[in-house]
């Protein structure tokens, strides 16, 4: 049997669900595929983000959080507990219910906007037609005008410490640790790596972090990863580098198992041993049995499938988008993507606008940046000036007992115009989109400085952090010229 759509959409994570709802919207017979199944042999909309990316992982960082306040925050507001325990089934159980809040609602959202859903593997067999291969192994045709690939991404393995998702797991096995690992090991200071091992750091495991590379947070602002370095390591983080893992082993009886990492660093060969350890370097686009090679779409050399800057691929009714095309793998990139993909089949003019797309790691403080950063603006011979402001000269930071970081601001020395935001504090995400709104709109420094920012927030960090750009922040801000 073959049913017929305008558009069929491959897989339900933020781009695929963006894209078929906006489709929905748009008036097109939309059609949306997902092969994702939940413990219980349900499918689950929402992809890797909404099932054991973006979410549970914000909700196992946001216990952590309550947890370490309670252990050592509290006191210093004067609030005196006795005891503070954790109960991580309860921890895990209550990140399972959010998960399960929104992948419902996800279900409930492409209903709502006439999206038809199926259960199952898509696969495209000719640029008109996706086959759907069902859990009980029944197909179906489905035929369409366009169709949207947003098939995602998976975690990359490496031969020396084979996934087991019990001692030596993946991304997905540590949102999962029923008890508290006393040693933890962590491969790749990324950003899985970090926020993953603040959440069993936080909870009292011993963590070691082991990265490859020389420097920390390469992607990073300097000045911000140094400052972030520092803090890590004062909670506990211990972060390796230059430690490049060699192999792994094994032992203890079924129930108590250990891993051995061997690894490589400047001072030679070392033997690390864990309770748990997580495998966190990188992801890589999930293609597999995705198309027939004979089809022509292609991919890069690094298995991604080549888009042009609309995410059209090789193959006029074909498009992609998100994890599974070029870019940063971030979840809201996707979502963008998923909108214009849209909006162009409606005719519409949209563009995504790559040089904005803004990072966050949800570490606490959290680490959040847009834009260029000096390093960039340096390569690129461009004169800038930089506007920094310290939490610790916020009213309101320090009212919060959270005053570690700064809002760094980066303005063309000859224009004015804001070239980068870069922060490392509390609320951070949040303090840098408005910068991002800023951008978008071709702000310059002074037009930050001449806004208004109701006080006390932590959002005039960021006033004063351009004001000081222009050498004339109130508080301590300092400035920095390069010209
Ligand atoms: P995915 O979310 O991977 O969704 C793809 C979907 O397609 C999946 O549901 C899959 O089952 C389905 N699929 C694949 N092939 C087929 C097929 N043949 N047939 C049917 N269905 C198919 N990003 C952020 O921006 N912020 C964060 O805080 C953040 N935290 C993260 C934390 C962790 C632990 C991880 C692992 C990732 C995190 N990310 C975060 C990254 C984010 O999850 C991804 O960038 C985002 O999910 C990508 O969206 P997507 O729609 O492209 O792909
Ligand atoms: P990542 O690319 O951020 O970090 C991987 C790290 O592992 C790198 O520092 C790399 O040098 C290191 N590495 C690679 N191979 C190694 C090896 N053999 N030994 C030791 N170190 C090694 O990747 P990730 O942390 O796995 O995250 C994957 C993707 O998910 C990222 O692209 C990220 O954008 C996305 N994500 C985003 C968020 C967020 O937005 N807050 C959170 C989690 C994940």
């Amino acid at each position: 049997m073959t049913k017929e759509y305008d558009v069929v959409v491959i897989g339900s994570g933020p781009a695929g669900y963006h894209a078929a709802i906006r489709c929905g919207q748009l008036g097109f017979s939309t059609a949306c595929i997902e092969k994702w199944q939940n413990k219980d042999k349900k499918t689950v909309f929402g992809g890797t983000c909404l099932n054991v990316g973006c979410i549970p992982s914000k909700a196992l960082l946001d216990t952590s959080h309550k947890f370490i306040e309670a252990q050592h925050d509290f006191e210093t507001h004067g609030i005196k507990v006795s005891a503070v325990n954790i109960d991580v089934p309860a921890m895990i159980e209550r990140k399972d219910q959010v998960v399960k809040q929104l992948t419902s609602g996800v279900a409930g959202l492409l209903s709502g906007n006439k999206v038809d859903t199926y259960s199952g593997t898509g696969k495209v067999t000719s640029p008109e037609t996706v086959a759907v291969s069902d859990p009980e192994g029944e197909t179906l045709e489905l035929r369409a005008k366009h169709i949207i690939i947003a098939a995602g991404s998976v975690p990359i393995e490496i031969p020396p410490t084979p996934i087991d998702q019990n001692t030596i797991v993946d991304s997905t096995g540590a949102l999962e640790f029923q008890e508290v690992p006393k040693r933890l090991g962590v491969i790749g200071a990324g950003v899985i790596g970090l926020e993953l091992g603040s959440v069993w750091a936080r909870l009292g495991a011993d963590v070691v972090v082991l990265e490859a590379m020389e420097g920390f947070l390469p992607a990073v602002d300097r000045q911000i990863a140094k400052e972030a370095a520092k803090i890590f390591t004062k909670q506990g983080l211990q972060i390796k580098l230059g430690a490049r893992v060699t192999g792994s082993k094994l032992s203890g009886g079924k129930a108590k198992k250990s891993v051995t990492v061997e690894y490589t660093d400047s001072d030679g060969e070392q033997k690390a041993t864990f309770d748990k350890l997580i495998v966190a370097v990188g992801r890589k686009p999930y293609t597999e049995g995705l198309f027939d090679s004979s089809l022509g779409i292609e991919l890069d050399e690094r298995g991604f499938i080549k888009v042009d800057e609309q995410c059209a691929t090789s193959i006029p009714s074909i498009y992609a988008c998100g994890d599974v095309v070029r870019g940063p793998m971030l979840a809201h990139k996707g979502m963008e993507e998923g909108i214009m993909v849209a909006e162009r089949l409606a005719g519409k003019k949209a563009q995504v606008n790559y040089e904005l797309v803004p990072s966050v790691i949800y570490t606490h403080p959290e680490i959040a940046w847009v834009g260029k950063n000096e390093e960039e603006l340096k390569a690129a011979g461009i004169d800038y000036n930089v506007g920094v402001f310290p939490f610790a000269a916020s009213g309101r930071a320090l009212a919060a007992n959270d005053s570690e970081g700064m809002v760094k601001i980066i303005a063309d020395a000859a224009t004015d115009r804001i070239l980068g935001c870069h922060i490392i504090g509390p609320s951070a995400a949040d303090l840098m989109q408005q910068v991002v709104i800023a951008m978008e709109f071709s702000a310059s420094a002074e037009d930050l400085g001449l806004t208004m920012f109701s006080h006390p927030t932590l959002s005039e960090a960021v006033h004063e952090a351009a004001l000081a750009s222009l050498g004339h922040a109130i508080h301590i801000g300092n400035r920095r010229r390069r010209a």
